[in-house]
Formats: C-alpha cells, structure tokens, sequence
C-alpha cells in the first residue's frame, strides 16, 4: 500500500484548545495548516468546564460569541467556593462576573471549526524527525500510515503529549503524575450552592477534591498521585459531603478520569521543544491553580502561532521567538503559585484576599492553619523550595529564568 504524503506549512498535534488559537493565528496569515487529532470529532474531553474570565474574553475575542449549544446546565458559574476543614466556607465571584460552563466536546469542536484549520481526524501523531529544513512527521489513520512535511510542528496535545515524549523520550517519566476522576450521581438533594464551583482544602480526602452541578447531577471530584484507588477516594469524599454538607446523591451512573501532569507550572519547568517543533497549552505544562488549563492553553497556543509568523517574516529561529514570547504566560501562570505575588499582588481571576479579610480574626487563623495542614500533604513532591527560588528570582528580576525550561 502506498504512504500518503501532505506537505504543509504548519502542521498542528492536537485539535483542542490550544490547537485552536495556535491555527487561528496561522490561518488568518494566510498560511497552509493541518491539525490531527487522534479521536474522532466533536470528541469528549474529561473536564469541569469552567471558563476563567480571560479565557472566556480570549474565545469571544478570538471565535465569536459563545452558541448556547456549546454549554452545559447551568449555563455559567459565578465564582469559586473554598471549603475547609475546619467548616468554614469562603466563597469568591469572578472578576466581571459569571462565566461560561463549557461543554468541552462542542466547544472544542467550534473553536477548531472556527479557526478555518483542516482538520484530519482520526488521525495519531507517531513520531518526527526535524532535519532543520522541514519536519516529517508519520501519523496513523484507520490502519493507514501519513508521512507529513512541515516546516513547523506545534504539539498541542495535552498532557501526555507524544511530540513531548518524540523530543524529549524520557522526560514524562521524570515528573509526578495525578489521577483525577469524576463521577456523575443524581441529586437528591444538594446544600452546595450551585452557581459555584466547589474546592475542598482537606487533606484527609485527596490532594485535589471538587464539585460542581452539571445538567442536574453532581460532579464528585478526587484529584491524587498516580497508583491510589479512585473508587475508594470518591467514597470518602461522597460520605464527607453526605455527613458535614447534606449532600444526598444517587449512586454514580458514569465515571470519568484522566492522568495529570500537574506540576511543571509551580516551578517554572516548562517543555518549549526544539527546532522547528514548538510545544504549547497543557503539553507545555501550562497549568493554573484549581486546575484551570483552559485560559493558559488558548493564550500559550495563539502565542505559539504568533512566534512561527513572526521568526518566518524576520527570519530569526523559531524557539529563540517562541521563548521571547512566552515568557509573559510563564510569568502569569506560575504567579499563580508565587506566594509573594498571592500575598501582594492578585494573581487570581476571584479576589480570595478580600473575602479572607471578612473573616474573623479567629476564623484567619482557623483557616491558615487547615491551609498549611492541607499544604503538607503536597511534601513528598519537594516543590516548596523550588517555589521559594522561583519566587526570589522572580522578585529581583521581574520574571521567571527561561535556563529551566526544556
Ligand atoms: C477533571 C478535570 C477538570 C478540569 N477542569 C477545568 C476547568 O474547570 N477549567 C479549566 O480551565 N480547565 C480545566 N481543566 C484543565 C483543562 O481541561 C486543560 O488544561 C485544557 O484542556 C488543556 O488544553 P490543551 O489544548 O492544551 O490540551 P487538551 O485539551 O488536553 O487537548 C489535547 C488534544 O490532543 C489530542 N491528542 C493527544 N494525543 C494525540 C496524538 N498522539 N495524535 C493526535 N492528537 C492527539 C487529544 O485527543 C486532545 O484533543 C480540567 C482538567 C481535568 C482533567
């Protein structure tokens, strides 16, 4: 059987996100771009669907305004809700108001139909090699070997990106690894305010644990280190949210799940790529707090777009750019995690510090302490000193070093 063979401009991994705002840069400049994805579109995607205000002012900006197809029941959340331990809830609004609740299979699906790219479906990236001229790529759909040539590759693949692990074969194997999953349960009867997205800060259920309502159900989340026991997690945390919130579901009917790579963001290790190949959104490492991806993955997509146009009309390499370019994403997502930029400045899209300053003196207290009990559960991953380095850096130079990332 003979290979088919696609020459492009710019061939784009992953028809997310990311991919979306890295072809919608492209394509408006006239250039000829592919994006594969491997799964067949509109496809499903494991996420809660809650748009940051800067997301959301990116998608309107970049594709429209929002079809109300693309939403989930309830159409918006107002802000997030903090629960700890200690029974004390704080909740906090966006900043400007509610934003949308994506329905990430058809959102997705409109922000790639919009950008105007090509899309191949059904179509998974293998392997490339970059000969500095052009890049080949080979890719399988339906049995069928593609050999692509490109003069640029942008992985825009998530988390466990292939093109990451094409250039760099060991890096994945270096980083922690989490496990979310999320399973879907009737609502007999729900205390939690459902115009929020709700984030408990208790060491006991999980290094990560949330809720939210979705189309008359309930999402109940738990985030852990890879190798834990999903079902058992989940367990505790409906139990925790039966007994101290009221919080009466029927036994899930669908569970979903997906491994992490939540880390690289908090200490400034972000993977670029090399060559011609740039790496952008979640595959990149692009992760702000509370496990909001989406706002990062569009704004690092369209800026890897941006650098391609830009080395092409000045002639300059591609990587020197994108590292130039990124380095305001960089500085806004790992801020995210600095605790001298969250003591001092308001990194966040919700104003956690004026609503901690309604508390009562007593109940601050309260809250710090189940805040650095919650903190400890996060040691084994030797972060802390590597966030206080960063953070020093960053305070004398005004930004993170680029020399930490791949
Ligand atoms: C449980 C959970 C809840 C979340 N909740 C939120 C939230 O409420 N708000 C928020 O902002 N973020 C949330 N996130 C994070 C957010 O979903 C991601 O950060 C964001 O989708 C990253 O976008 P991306 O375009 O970089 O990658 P992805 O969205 O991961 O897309 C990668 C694409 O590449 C494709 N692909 C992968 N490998 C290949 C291959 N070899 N060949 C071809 N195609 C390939 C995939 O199929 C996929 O379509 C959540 C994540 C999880 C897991």
């Amino acid at each position: 059987m003979r290979e088919i063979e696609v020459k492009v401009d710019v061939l784009i991994v992953g028809a997310s996100l990311a991919g979306s705002a890295a072809a919608k840069r492209l394509v408006d400049a006239g250039l000829e771009v592919v994006a594969l994805e491997r799964r067949s579109l509109p496809r499903d995607k494991v996420c809660s669907g809650i748009l940051s205000p800067r997301g959301h002012r990116f998608l309107v900006e970049n594709f429209g305004t929002l079809p109300e197809e693309i939403l989930h029941n309830p159409v918006s959340c107002r802000g997030v809700t903090f629960h700890f331990p200690s029974m004390i809830s704080i909740p906090m609004d966006f900043d400007g108001g509610p934003t949308p609740h994506l329905h990430r299979k058809f959102s997705d699906y409109w922000a790639i139909t919009r950008s105007g790219v090509t899309v191949h479906d059904n179509t998974t990236f293998l392997c490339l090699e970059d000969s500095g001229r052009d890049v080949s790529v080979r890719a399988r759909r339906e049995g069928r070997e593609i050999r692509y040539h490109a003069r640029f590759v942008i992985g825009a693949d998530g988390p466990k990106s292939a093109v990451t692990r094409a250039l760099y074969p060991d890096y994945q194997k270096s980083i922690p690894w989490f496990m979310v999953g999320q399973k879907f349960q009737k609502i007999i009867e729900c205390p939690l305010d459902r115009e929020y997205f709700h984030f408990w800060f208790h060491p006991g259920l999980g290094h990560y644990t949330w809720s939210h309502e979705r189309n008359e159900q309930q999402i109940v989340g738990v985030g852990f280190p890879a190798g834990g026991n999903l079902h058992r997690a989940h367990g505790n945390v409906e139990k925790y949210l039966n007994e101290k919130h009221g919080v009466k579901l029927e036994p899930a009917d669908r569970l979903e799940g997906c491994a992490q790579n939540f880390g690289p963001s908090l200490i400034n290790r972000y993977v670029f790529g090399r060559g011609n190949v740039l790496i952008t959104g979640q595959a990149a490492g692009f992760f702000n707090m509370l496990a909001e991806g989406m706002s990062c993955a569009l704004h690092s997509g369209a800026i890897a777009g941006e650098s391609i146009l830009e080395a092409m009309q000045r002639s300059r390499p591609v990587q020197e750019v994108y590292r130039e370019l990124i380095a305001s994403e960089v500085k806004r997502c790992t801020d995210q995690w600095n605790p001298l930029q969250i003591l001092f400045s308001n990194p966040h899209e919700a104003d956690f510090k004026s609503e901690f300053g309604k508390l009562s003196r007593r109940e601050k207290i309260t809250v710090i302490r189940d805040l650095v009990n919650f903190l400890k559960i996060y040691a084994p991953f030797k972060w802390g000193r590597q966030i206080l380095a960063q953070t020093a850096i960053r305070t004398i130079l005004g930004e993170y070093p680029s020399g930490r990332w791949l």
